[in-house]
């Protein structure tokens, strides 16, 4: 891609209604265009991280056993005044009503209608395990929304739901679904806590929030230091191992303020590992049994004629937020340098050829790498403006592609001169720097 072409709409300086980097960020270099209050645009290059967070999230989605299907944005009200949530839920429900004076409603979670959709198809335990998600527009009229795409209104959410025949097969799901936050947040370069959190009005008893830390969350966290050093290589995805992985991280006193006890913390763990600071949620899951399935029918037949409800739990990680959370994580604002992980990164690689006018020398040697890293499937943005050097590398480390290549003098025959963001130059081979790049892909 010619940057030239690219429809990105750089602003000099911090717009000032951003308060966060990750909203400077997005709005300073066009990732996003805000329609209403907590309601955005996505432009080209937001919209390619997030399309990339996205299939991260569905593939380890898809790993565990989870089918992908799509629900509506728009609901009826039916469902919710089954489930008794209708009324519960508030002004943060959007609620609309159609030409026949029907009352419907934007979506801002969906147990209800998936709880619909499995009730209205499966009727025999021998169906089960269920593992069902979907990737979809939410919407919560949210009282204060902030912070650009951290607390919009209109989000993009993976929620799943599963549906089991015995509390004990239910964890033996939500277990998978916590093996597979960790890979997936591992995956963005994220380390995301999980902690011990208060269900709210979704219900039940059992829940983690996944938390990455940062000061600019929102929410608090009370929790053991060593918990941070524990890592997620576990792949199995058979019940003791999960169990037992959960344990690993569960052993570890590490909560949301809602949980927070101080006179527990403080016996569960040892002043220097205290650490109490702040985070931003990036997932969360729950365990909530027949909350939903009693109250709207959803059974299912035993061996032995009888009949049960079936045991539920959600999962959810907020797409759209970690585009941001990501930023928070990554951005150095002062140096104004962003460190976009491969994994999610706009482009893989920048190449800015140094362009004298009347000599397209450099552009031309920019244009014939382009076309040996797209052989490679390697995506590369080329800065091919006229302007000054410093103004090119400012411009790039704002995009924040994870590797560039410097097209001048020093970029003489063979060898380039090529960085990785935040370390030393190197000149090194077009093969060489093919085989980096490849090496590092195939890593996540
Ligand atoms: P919060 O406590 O931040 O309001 P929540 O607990 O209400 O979030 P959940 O119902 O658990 O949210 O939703 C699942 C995930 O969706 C959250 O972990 C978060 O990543 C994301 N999310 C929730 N609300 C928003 C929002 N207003 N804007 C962007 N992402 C959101
Ligand atoms: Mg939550």
């Amino acid at each position: 891609m010619l940057l030239s072409k690219l429809f990105i709409p750089i602003l000099k300086n911090n717009p000032s209604e951003a308060k966060i980097k990750s909203h400077q960020l997005m709005l300073r270099v066009g990732m996003i265009k805000q329609s209403s209050a907590g309601i955005y645009s996505w432009l080209p290059l937001g919209f390619k991280v997030m399309k990339k967070i996205e299939e991260i999230v569905r593939q380890e989605q898809n790993k565990i056993g989870a089918q992908e299907i799509l629900m509506p944005t728009i609901q009826s009200s039916e469902i919710w005044k089954e489930s008794g949530r209708y009324e519960d839920y508030g002004e943060e429900m959007l609620r609309i009503k159609d030409r026949q004076n029907r009352d419907m409603l934007y979506g801002p979670t969906n147990e209800e209608q998936v709880t619909e959709i499995f009730r209205s198809s499966l009727k025999s335990y021998k169906s089960l395990p269920q593992l069902l998600y979907h990737i979809q527009w939410k919407f919560r009229d949210e009282i204060r929304p902030r912070f650009g795409v951290m607390r919009g209104r209109e989000f993009y959410m993976k929620d799943a739901y599963s549906f089991d025949i015995s509390d004990e097969e239910a964890f033996y799901s939500y277990n998978k679904f916590f093996l597979s936050y960790l890979r997936t947040f591992k995956r963005l370069s994220l380390t995301a806590i999980p902690m011990a959190a208060d269900t709210g009005p979704i219900g039940g008893n059992l829940s983690h929030e996944f938390i990455i830390l940062a000061d600019t969350g929102e929410s608090k966290i009370f929790t053991d230091k060593r918990i941070f050093d524990l890592n997620s290589n576990d792949t199995e995805l058979e019940k003791n191992s999960l169990r037992q992985m959960r344990k690993k991280y569960e052993k570890y006193y590490s909560v949301t303020d809602e949980k927070f006890n101080k006179e527990e913390f403080e016996k569960a763990v040892s002043e220097e590992n205290r650490l109490i600071t702040k985070g931003i949620e990036v997932g969360h899951i729950f365990y909530f049994g027949d909350k939903y399935s009693k109250a709207m029918n959803a059974s299912v037949d035993l061996p032995g004629g009888k009949k049960d409800f079936v045991k539920m739990g959600s999962y959810g990680i907020g797409v759209s937020r970690l585009v941001g959370a990501i930023i928070e994580a990554k951005y150095d604002d002062k140096n104004e340098i962003m460190k976009w992980p491969l994994s999610v990164a706009p482009y893989d690689i920048a190449l800015v050829p140094m362009i004298n006018k009347n000599d397209t020398a450099a552009l031309d040697k920019a244009n014939n790498i382009n076309k040996e890293l797209i052989k490679n499937n390697i995506d590369a943005l080329i800065d091919d403006t006229e302007e000054n050097f410093s103004s090119k590398i400012k411009k790039m480390n704002l995009i924040g592609a994870p590797y560039q290549v410097i097209i001048g003098k020093k970029s003489d025959g063979d060898l380039l001169e090529f960085k990785e963001t935040g370390k030393q130059t190197q000149n090194i081979s077009l093969k060489k720097i093919v085989e980096i790049i490849k090496k590092q892909k195939n890593s996540n």
